[in-house]
């Protein structure tokens, strides 16, 4: 592994973590089939600048449907193939995707799990930090929900709150009630990942 380019100043990683549903692709619900998956027309170019700039770009989604039984772990993989192979035929590449199939309360073990990577719960991204070495106050989560917000204050990571999927509504009704503020708010990805990239370069 290089590894050169995604060193910075301090010698640690830095890495932009990225929802999966409603902010690199549309919120449809459970994706439940291949069929229902759509990739933002933006995502491409927004992991491509990730990749440019020497940023880790790490997938980060809870899948939860898979404990409640609507689909298992060869979907998500399935779906996952889809999202990889589109962004590659973009000229982009994600170094890394982590997905939590559990759920605190529905289903049958071992997916009936109060596990400690079910988002806003640091687990993935403290597993993606020991696989990188990612030094974490260098990291931003970007996402579409107020949990991708908790998560970020959770693991220490600056947070960016895109207005795709569940995030124009969120932040039209409900943010008056966050206890925490994002450190952005961006129409999409990629607007997130250019203020990101620009405001990292100084
Ligand atoms: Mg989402
Ligand atoms: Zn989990």
């Amino acid at each position: 592994m290089s590894g050169a380019e995604v060193v910075g100043m301090s010698g640690a990683r830095r890495a932009v973590f990225i929802d999966r549903d409603g902010t690199i692709s549309e919120e449809v619900g459970y994706v439940n089939h291949v069929s229902r998956y759509r990739v933002f027309p933006f995502a491409a170019e927004a992991v491509r600048a990730l990749n440019s700039a020497g940023w880790l770009a790490i997938l980060i989604t809870n899948q939860a449907g898979v404990a409640r039984g609507y689909f298992n772990e060869a979907l998500v993989g399935e779906v996952h193939k889809a999202l990889t192979g589109e962004l590659e035929r973009g000229g982009a590449r994600l170094d890394a995707i982590y997905y939590c199939p559990h759920h605190p309360s529905v289903g049958e073990p071992p997916y009936r799990l109060d596990c400690d990577c079910r988002k806003p719960r640091p687990g993935l991204i403290h597993r993606a930090a020991a696989d990188f070495r990612l030094d974490l106050a260098r990291c931003w989560m970007v996402g579409d929900r107020y949990g991708d917000t908790e998560l970020a204050r959770n693991a220490g990571l600056r947070s960016a709150f895109v207005l795709t999927g569940y995030g124009r509504g969120e932040l039209e009704h409900q943010s008056r009630a966050w206890r925490h503020r994002p450190d952005l708010v961006a129409e999409n990805l990629l607007e997130a990942v250019r203020e990101i990239v620009k405001s990292s370069d100084e």
